[in-house]
């Protein structure tokens, strides 16, 4: 695998961005503080004044006319037709980078859904965005709400609205949407276009239990596929991928990655029903534009199984993957954590950094 990170840092030394966009650079363009905009060359924008800006000091670009927006590595794939292959491999010989003897992460594995599955994955229902924008209003009209969810679970206001959480005050409960991966570009709201697949909830206490005493079963809400879903939403200079256990788990991670500057760093994605088809849903995806996978599952939850038997469900996914994906990191967090959430709500405690 090549180090991506260091082939930037030596290509910028050298000022590489120059060499890359000198087709680009003439007398037209602007210099404004740390970025040179020029006209746009992608195939679909026919651009007429300077509107592509190209940094100086990173390796990114993004156009303001046509709303492309990525790294040199995305801008290769963009203009020479290249796969992300190709493209790597062109800057690495740039920068005189070695490949490192960790094999890039593997593309994914041929997986047939069967016909039910199918089904499932095609629900999608349009009342659920009204419902969506209701709850989300609600929860911004009750600073009460976003005192008790920072109290309780940790999250921040801007995590909750990030996040697109809500709260439905006739059925005193929390309401999580499940997002289409895909369908999320929160960077630019021209592309905020979120799919809303269904809802999880949890009661206005945060238990799994409703105000009738059942429990929110996500297998029984129709509108709710079992499927990967979106947290925090892909843009093309992501190059990491986290896939979190829990929603909960995934939006502190998300406030986490927030509060150390590099929410632009890393696509999150976790199951919207439990951990039961995760294994044939990884299978599935697409890892291609990722140089770093990594899964974060509980360490320490033990569930009854159908064998009457204590089973620790995360730790058994987590060796199931690693059979099939030996290149994934496996749950990062310091020992004695048993989630994510454990650990960052004790985090100001124990003083313990773990890398994102
Ligand atoms: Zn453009």
């Amino acid at each position: 695998m090549y180090d991506i990170n260091k082939i930037y840092e030596i290509l910028l030394m050298q000022n590489y961005q120059k060499e890359l966009f000198s087709d680009l650079i003439n007398s037209s363009s602007i210099v404004t503080g740390s970025d040179i905009n020029v006209c746009c060359p992608l195939p679909n924008h026919n651009d007429s004044t300077p509107s592509f800006s190209i940094s100086l000091t990173k390796p990114l670009y993004n156009c303001f006319g046509c709303g492309a927006k990525g790294d040199w590595l995305d801008y290769l794939q963009k203009t020479q037709n290249w796969d992300f292959k190709t493209a790597l491999a062109y800057l690495a010989d740039k920068a005189g980078v070695e490949k490192s003897n960790v094999p890039i992460v593997k593309k994914k594995i041929e997986y047939s859904y069967t016909a039910k599955e199918k089904e499932q994955k095609v629900i999608d229902f349009e009342a659920n965005d009204a419902y969506f924008i209701k709850c989300f209003d609600n929860l911004l009209n009750h600073p009460s709400a976003l005192k008790f969810l920072e109290e309780k679970r940790g999250i921040k206001p801007e995590t909750a609205i990030h996040c697109g959480m809500g709260i439905d005050t006739e059925k005193q409960r929390w309401v999580i949407p499940v997002f289409k991966i895909g369908s999320l570009n929160w960077e630019d709201p021209k592309f905020w276009n979120p799919k809303i697949l269904g809802f999880e909830y949890r009661r206005s206490d945060f238990s799994l239990f409703d105000i009738n005493g059942k429990k929110f079963k996500c297998h029984k809400q129709p509108s709710t596929p079992s499927t990967l879903v979106e947290i925090n939403g892909k843009s093309p200079e992501m190059r990491k991928l986290i896939i979190m256990e829990g929603f909960f788990d995934a939006y502190l991670y998300w406030q986490y990655l927030k509060e150390n500057g590099k929410e632009h760093t890393t696509h999150i994605i976790t199951p919207s029903c439990g951990l039961s088809r995760l294994v044939e849903d990884v299978k599935a995806f697409d890892f291609t534009p990722y140089l770093q996978v990594t899964v974060m599952l509980d360490n320490d939850y033990k569930h009854i199984n159908v064998q009457g038997e204590l089973e620790n469900i995360g730790l058994n996914k987590m060796k199931e993957l690693n059979e099939l994906f030996p290149e994934f990191k496996y749950n990062v967090l310091p020992d004695g954590y048993k989630d994510f959430s454990e650990w960052y709500i004790g985090m100001n405690k124990k003083e313990v950094k773990i890398a994102c």
